[in-house]
Protein backbone atom coordinates (compact mmCIF):
# COMPACT_ATOMS: atom_id res chain seq x y z
CA UNK A 1 0.00 0.00 0.00
CA UNK A 2 1.83 2.95 -0.75
CA UNK A 3 0.84 6.59 1.26
CA UNK A 4 0.43 9.90 -0.86
CA UNK A 5 0.43 13.13 0.92
CA UNK A 6 -2.88 15.05 1.32
CA UNK A 7 -3.35 18.06 -0.79
CA UNK A 8 -5.21 19.87 1.88
CA UNK A 9 -3.67 19.04 5.03
CA UNK A 10 -0.21 17.61 4.30
CA UNK A 11 -0.96 14.60 6.54
CA UNK A 12 -0.27 11.33 4.90
CA UNK A 13 -2.76 9.26 3.80
CA UNK A 14 -3.11 5.89 2.08
CA UNK A 15 -3.87 6.20 -1.80
CA UNK A 16 -6.95 4.03 -1.43
CA UNK A 17 -8.40 6.05 0.79
CA UNK A 18 -11.39 7.86 -0.69
CA UNK A 19 -10.98 10.65 1.39
CA UNK A 20 -8.54 12.36 3.94
CA UNK A 21 -9.13 10.71 7.51
CA UNK A 22 -7.57 13.76 8.68
CA UNK A 23 -9.83 16.57 7.03
CA UNK A 24 -12.22 15.17 4.84
CA UNK A 25 -10.63 16.17 1.41
CA UNK A 26 -11.89 14.10 -1.03
CA UNK A 27 -9.31 12.42 -3.03
CA UNK A 28 -10.10 10.74 -6.84
CA UNK A 29 -8.61 7.52 -6.73
CA UNK A 30 -7.98 8.62 -10.41
CA UNK A 31 -5.34 11.36 -9.56
CA UNK A 32 -3.65 9.63 -7.24
CA UNK A 33 -2.59 6.80 -9.26
CA UNK A 34 -1.45 9.42 -11.82
CA UNK A 35 0.10 10.72 -9.73
CA UNK A 36 2.27 8.23 -8.27
CA UNK A 37 2.97 6.49 -12.08
CA UNK A 38 4.73 10.17 -13.15
CA UNK A 39 6.62 9.24 -10.05
CA UNK A 40 8.04 6.18 -10.92
CA UNK A 41 8.85 7.31 -14.49
CA UNK A 42 11.06 9.99 -12.75
CA UNK A 43 12.48 7.03 -10.39
CA UNK A 44 13.29 4.86 -13.20
CA UNK A 45 15.11 7.67 -15.01
CA UNK A 46 16.85 7.95 -11.71
CA UNK A 47 17.78 4.65 -11.14
CA UNK A 48 18.86 4.06 -15.00
CA UNK A 49 21.21 7.60 -14.77
CA UNK A 50 22.97 6.00 -11.88
CA UNK A 51 23.44 2.99 -13.72
CA UNK A 52 24.89 4.61 -16.77
CA UNK A 53 27.28 6.63 -13.86
CA UNK A 54 28.48 3.39 -12.65
CA UNK A 55 29.48 2.33 -16.19
CA UNK A 56 31.42 5.32 -17.48
CA UNK A 57 33.42 5.19 -13.85
CA UNK A 58 34.46 1.94 -14.71
CA UNK A 59 35.02 2.33 -18.16
CA UNK A 60 38.47 1.67 -19.72
CA UNK A 61 37.65 5.21 -21.93
CA UNK A 62 37.75 7.17 -18.63
CA UNK A 63 35.46 10.18 -18.22
CA UNK A 64 37.35 11.56 -21.26
CA UNK A 65 35.83 9.52 -23.74
CA UNK A 66 32.73 9.39 -22.00
CA UNK A 67 32.34 12.92 -21.33
CA UNK A 68 29.06 12.66 -23.15
CA UNK A 69 27.56 10.11 -21.22
CA UNK A 70 28.82 11.75 -17.82
CA UNK A 71 26.85 14.33 -18.56
CA UNK A 72 23.09 12.23 -19.96
CA UNK A 73 23.58 10.25 -16.46
CA UNK A 74 24.46 13.08 -14.33
CA UNK A 75 21.73 15.51 -15.66
CA UNK A 76 19.61 12.85 -15.80
CA UNK A 77 19.79 11.78 -11.85
CA UNK A 78 19.65 15.87 -10.85
CA UNK A 79 16.88 16.44 -13.09
CA UNK A 80 14.87 13.45 -11.48
CA UNK A 81 15.69 13.86 -8.23
CA UNK A 82 14.44 17.78 -8.56
CA UNK A 83 11.59 16.94 -10.54
CA UNK A 84 10.60 14.57 -7.24
CA UNK A 85 11.10 17.06 -4.78
CA UNK A 86 9.22 19.58 -7.25
CA UNK A 87 6.19 17.83 -7.36
CA UNK A 88 6.41 17.32 -3.23
CA UNK A 89 6.96 20.99 -2.39
CA UNK A 90 5.13 22.27 -5.10
CA UNK A 91 8.03 24.24 -5.57
CA UNK A 92 7.85 25.97 -9.32
CA UNK A 93 11.62 26.91 -9.15
CA UNK A 94 12.44 23.65 -8.71
CA UNK A 95 10.59 22.27 -11.95
CA UNK A 96 12.19 24.93 -13.97
CA UNK A 97 15.46 23.88 -12.74
CA UNK A 98 14.25 20.37 -13.06
CA UNK A 99 13.64 20.62 -16.65
CA UNK A 100 16.65 22.61 -17.93
CA UNK A 101 18.63 19.65 -16.63
CA UNK A 102 16.69 17.01 -18.43
CA UNK A 103 16.86 19.06 -21.17
CA UNK A 104 20.69 19.02 -20.99
CA UNK A 105 20.15 15.25 -21.05
CA UNK A 106 18.01 15.16 -24.25
CA UNK A 107 20.45 17.41 -25.82
CA UNK A 108 23.52 15.21 -24.89
CA UNK A 109 21.78 12.21 -25.68
CA UNK A 110 20.77 13.71 -28.94
CA UNK A 111 24.31 13.67 -29.72
CA UNK A 112 25.03 10.51 -28.98
CA UNK A 113 22.58 8.74 -31.54
CA UNK A 114 25.37 8.73 -33.85
CA UNK A 115 27.86 6.76 -31.98
CA UNK A 116 24.77 4.12 -30.38
CA UNK A 117 21.36 3.94 -31.84
CA UNK A 118 20.17 2.48 -28.35
CA UNK A 119 20.42 6.52 -27.34
CA UNK A 120 16.82 6.88 -29.31
CA UNK A 121 15.33 4.51 -27.06
CA UNK A 122 16.51 6.59 -24.46
CA UNK A 123 16.32 10.08 -25.94
CA UNK A 124 12.36 9.22 -26.43
CA UNK A 125 11.88 8.31 -22.72
CA UNK A 126 13.92 11.49 -21.55
CA UNK A 127 11.59 13.54 -23.86
CA UNK A 128 7.95 11.53 -22.85
CA UNK A 129 9.13 11.96 -19.08
CA UNK A 130 9.85 15.83 -19.28
CA UNK A 131 6.70 16.41 -21.44
CA UNK A 132 4.65 14.32 -19.18
CA UNK A 133 6.24 16.32 -15.77
CA UNK A 134 5.31 19.52 -17.50
CA UNK A 135 1.76 18.83 -17.82
CA UNK A 136 1.43 17.08 -14.62
CA UNK A 137 2.69 20.14 -13.08
CA UNK A 138 0.62 22.25 -15.01
CA UNK A 139 -2.49 20.22 -13.74
CA UNK A 140 -1.65 20.40 -10.10
CA UNK A 141 -0.93 24.23 -10.73
CA UNK A 142 2.49 23.70 -9.33
CA UNK A 143 3.84 26.17 -12.62
ZN1 LIG B 1 -6.25 16.06 4.85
Amino acid sequence: MSMIKCPECGKEISTKAKSCPNCGYPLSKKHSERQSKYYVFNVILIVFGILMALAVLKSNGGLQQNLNAALISWALIIGGVFFLTAFKKKNKVLILVASVFYALSFIAALRSIQIAPAYLMLEIAIGLVLIGNIAFAKKNSII
